[in-house]
């Protein structure tokens, strides 16, 4: 226990939390679910389709109508009875009057007799009586009278009605993630709006009196505040909306105000910083005697504080979601990788909240405290092909469709510092996190180790 504490005259609860052994904190996996476990997705809402990309499907997509929606053409050329044609040939060119010009969106429709061809377009609807479409290679072109160089296969180059989907057919199901293709295929079902579940907005504060706005001039004691735009640009990339509130200072009252303001504007309110039995630990000065968030330590490294629950709700409104992370960068960046993204995934209704892992081999060990999970930013390489070589390739990439055998990817620790919790620059090249299990101690090159893939 800190002087602090003792001065401030803590519970004894929270005098057992600050200094709990490590058999009293949360594992991670308790914690996972104790965050999973009061977060559900976000109530569905209708949007047009231009809104809809991204986000996930709460409803079925059914056709309107059969898609495509009446028998047309594949090609530019000719709508014919085959019958006609069963003779033609380069050497046996065959000569017919066309009685019409069908352009992909016309309502024609003149009905062919023997002996008759109208020139198609691709998307315009076969006429009745034709049963095959010639194409304008095999044919000289002709407008008035068009000569053709090739018997047309049964049914050539008609895409029938209904082929895509008939009518009812179910074309996406709820649940499905609305990429481009299919935010296409809804559009296709003649859909214009999607009852989707919303992306969730999503508060990030930094606090600490040492930060200042990136690009400002820095007095002694002061430091760009990262960690606003580090965990906005996370929230954006896991399909959230952020808004980036930017940095506080360590003051309760005035960080009181900024969540009691921002309290009915968002859903989730991602804070870092003051979490920890520091004098000005601010975040936790502020939430805890509210009661409603928790700030139970959890075995693992970094990330050891973390802080969870809600602001207290009112009358009118539902009170947010808070993550109270860690100040140090890589904490911050490792708390919200293991338990704000998964949150934001099931806010938005994802089927898949974890990140990929793959198993891979380590290059350059390193130390893991004894008792708590580790999460050491890694580069991943993939091993060059070449059996000589022993350093791998070194682009720090892998597209993510590694097949996960670990004589393919090679992890190596990101910074040389080992897992040091502030050291920012080596976390941006690291494109993984090892996990390290809460009892393994030391992590030895060639051991196999499991790596979240991160971007
Ligand atoms: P704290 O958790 O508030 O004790 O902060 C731990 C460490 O992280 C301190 O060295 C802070 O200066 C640093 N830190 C906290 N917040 C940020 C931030 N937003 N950007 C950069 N560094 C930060
Ligand atoms: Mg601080």
């Amino acid at each position: 226990m800190t002087d602090t504490e003792r001065t401030h005259g803590h519970t004894h609860t929270e005098r057992a939390d600050a200094c709990a052994p490590a058999a009293s904190a949360r594992s991670v996996a308790e914690q996972l679910a104790i965050v999973l476990g009061s977060v559900d997705p976000l109530p569905p809402v209708r949007v047009e389709l231009d809104e809809a990309r991204g986000l996930v499907l709460a409803e079925d997509i059914l056709t309107v109508t059969d898609t495509p929606p009446f028998d047309n053409s594949a090609m530019d050329g000719y709508a014919v009875i085959r019958a006609d044609l069963l003779e033609a040939s380069a050497q046996n060119p065959i000569t017919l009057p066309v009685v019409a010009d069908l352009a992909a969106g016309t309502d024609q429709n003149p009905r062919l007799v023997p002996g008759q061809v109208a020139r198609i377009m691709t998307g315009a609807p076969i006429p009745d009586g034709a049963d095959a479409v010639v194409p304008i290679e095999d044919t000289d072109q002709g407008t008035e009278q068009v000569t053709i160089l090739q018997a047309p296969k049964p049914a050539a180059h008609i895409r029938r009605a209904g082929e895509d989907a008939h009518a009812g057919d179910r074309v996406l199901r709820a649940g499905s993630v609305l990429w481009p293709t299919r935010v296409a295929a809804a559009a296709s079902a003649g859909t214009s709006s999607v009852l989707v579940h919303p992306a969730p907005r999503v508060a990030v504060i930094s606090t600490g009196s040492e930060l200042v706005t990136p690009g400002s001039p820095t007095r002694r004691g002061q430091i760009p505040d990262s960690n606003s735009f580090l965990l906005s640009a996370a929230v954006a990339e896991a399909g959230a909306i952020p808004v980036r509130i930017g940095a506080v200072p360590d003051d309760d009252d005035v960080l009181r105000a900024v969540l009691t303001e921002l309290a009915g504007q968002v859903d989730v309110i991602v804070l870092s910083g003051g979490v920890s039995v520091g004098a000005y630990d601010v975040v936790k000065a502020v939430l805890k005697p509210l009661g409603t968030v928790d700030f139970g330590p959890v075995k693992m490294q970094p990330g050891k504080p973390q802080g969870f629950g809600r602001w207290p709700a009112t009358d009118s409104v539902p009170g947010p979601l808070i993550f109270a992370l860690p100040g140090n960068p890589v904490s911050a960046y490792v708390s919200f990788e293991v338990f704000v993204r998964p949150a934001l995934r099931r806010l938005l209704g994802q089927e898949t909240l974890h990140r990929r892992t793959v198993t891979a081999t380590v290059v350059d060990g390193w130390r893991s405290p004894p008792g708590r999970a580790q999460y050491m930013p890694v580069i991943l390489t993939r091993r060059t092909i070449d059996a000589d070589s022993t350093d791998g390739s070194t682009d720090g990439s892998t597209d993510g469709s590694t097949d996960g055998s670990p004589d393919n990817i090679e992890a190596r620790p990101a910074s040389r510092g080992g897992s040091g919790s502030h050291l920012v620059a080596g976390l941006a090249q690291a494109n993984g996190l090892a996990i390290v299990l809460e009892d393994t101690t030391h992590i030895r090159g060639g051991d196999l180790i499991t790596v979240m893939l991160t971007s």
